[in-house]
């Protein structure tokens, strides 16, 4: 068995409960294969086998005191995975289906992420079974306190900077980074995605779903061809979706779905700037279900359903497709239907939207497949930016800072396609960005010793 298969096997053996997190490590360890004969030093230092155990996990109660004065407790997580190229980096998930192989998998792909975006950022991740879904904005204030009280001694802004994810937006980054102050006493770029007002960086929240949408510019220029005119398909309707349908209308695509936990709507004439207003509205302030969206432009809903199954069930064409909503939404089943439906490129705007069987039907059917750790780095590389800027204790323009998430993406288009080039997979993103991020990570655990 190859040295790669031995650290699958052990990982399969002593992290069994974890099937996400054994998932990703699946994923990465295997397209690092074509790259481990050139690099015996690796073996030697027994990388491979310590790249996939945290640096530490923190595991602690959030107990807080609901509306009706009753005391509520919940898991909270944060998982400090690797430090080798900077201060752990990562967001916070507050979802109910959170657990520790979750955040163990999410911890996981950061570093490989981090490491692409080119900045110094090492992998982390956190969050909690909290669902911030149908409670108060005092509730959730008293949760993310009540989160913060355990938290704040372990972060630092040379030791590990938190941001948002699913269920963590702009409010509750505000009550974690105004509790984070009340403790501390101290203004510090401790937590990413903050308000313009408190040190936030312009073009955060747009970061992800714009870079999403750029990784696949890229893509699709390989082969002479741009998202102008083309029908798309974008799953969720949170922050990633959101701003992913932005750039995507301002380039003259046109998106024809959008989804929440509830169900998913089609919409053949377009999800344009003005309905787009209405799902912010709808889903950042009334925290309302698409099945309004559905009834206010009188398109089909179709409820309990995933758009992957809406658009195989329904046979419509989509020619690209980005995944914006959580892990494993895309199966064998829904990837072959969007080939045959005509899709030509899925960039990944969640993380490990797609399973491994989903994977081998892009790449057996020549479909432009960007992975989450690349496609959707914008996020983190702009949260990397605001980090830059509190320690200038200065701000980029908008335009400034637009300007070097289309740089980082760029970049990291081209070092993951010229490492598949290198290790004889051209064109496959997947282990060139696999191979690309770990490299960096790799040499300096080599360069560190054995610690
Ligand atoms: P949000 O919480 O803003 O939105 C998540 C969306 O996905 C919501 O529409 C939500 O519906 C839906 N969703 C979540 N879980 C499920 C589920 N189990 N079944 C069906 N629908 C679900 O999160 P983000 O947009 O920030 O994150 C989306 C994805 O992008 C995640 O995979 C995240 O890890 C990834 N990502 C996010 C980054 C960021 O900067 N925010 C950066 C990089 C990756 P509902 O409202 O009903 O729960």
């Amino acid at each position: 068995m190859s040295i790669i298969q031995d650290v699958i096997a052990n990982l399969v053996e002593k992290e069994n409960g974890q099937p996400e997190f054994i998932q990703a490590a699946r994923e990465v360890l295997n397209s690092l294969e074509p790259m481990v004969q050139k690099h015996p030093d690796f073996i030697k230092a027994k990388i491979y086998d310590r790249i996939v155990i945290p640096d530490r996990v923190i595991m602690f109660r959030v107990p807080w005191v609901d509306d009706q004065g009753e005391v509520q407790i919940n898991r909270g997580y944060r998982v400090q995975f690797n430090n080798a190229i900077g201060p752990y980096k990562g967001g916070l998930r507050f979802h109910p289906s959170v657990n520790l192989g979750i955040i163990k998998f999410l911890g996981f792909e950061q570093i490989f992420k981090n490491s692409l975006t080119t900045l110094p950022m090492g992998g982390a991740k956190g969050g909690s079974d909290f669902d911030p879904k149908g409670k108060s904005d005092i509730e959730v204030m008293h949760f993310c306190q009540a989160f913060m009280r355990e938290l704040y001694r372990h972060i630092g802004e040379d030791t590990d900077v938190p941001a948002g994810d699913i269920g963590v937006g702009a409010r509750e980054i505000g009550y974690l980074y105004g509790y984070y102050l009340k403790i501390v006493n101290a203004n510090a770029s401790v937590l990413t995605g903050k308000g313009l007002e408190f040190g936030g960086s312009l073009i955060r929240p747009e970061a992800t779903g714009y870079g999403a949408v750029y990784f696949a510019l890229e893509m699709l220029a390989t082969r002479g061809l741009d998202v102008q005119g083309k029908v798309c398909a974008v799953s969720g309707s949170g922050n990633v979706a959101q701003y992913t349908i932005e750039k995507l209308n301002q380039l003259g695509a046109r998106v024809v779905t959008l989804s929440d936990s509830n169900g998913t709507i089609v919409d053949a004439a377009g999800i344009d700037q003005e309905k787009l207003h209405f799902i912010l509205e709808l889903k950042n302030f009334r925290r309302g279900r698409m099945n309004e969206y559905a009834q206010k432009f009188n398109v089909p809903y179709y409820p309990d359903k995933h758009v992957w199954e809406v658009l195989r069930e329904q046979n419509i064409k989509v020619e690209i497709a980005f995944p914006s909503a959580h892990e494993n939404e895309i199966d064998r089943a829904n990837a072959e239907s969007l080939v045959k439906n005509g899709c030509v490129c899925v960039s990944e705007g969640a993380n490990m939207p797609s399973n491994l069987d989903a994977i081998q039907v892009y790449l057996d059917n020549n479909v432009l497949f960007g992975p989450g750790k690349a496609a959707n780095a914008g996020g983190v590389a702009v949260s990397g930016l605001e980090m830059s800027q509190n320690s200038m204790r200065m701000s980029w323009s908008r335009e400034e800072v637009d300007q070097k998430l289309q740089v980082i993406m760029k970049n990291i288009h081209r070092n993951s396609l010229e490492a598949s080039e290198a290790y004889g997979v051209p064109g496959n993103y997947l282990v060139g960005a696999n191979i690309a991020g770990f490299l960096k990570v790799a040499k300096a655990m080599l360069a560190y010793g054995i610690v």
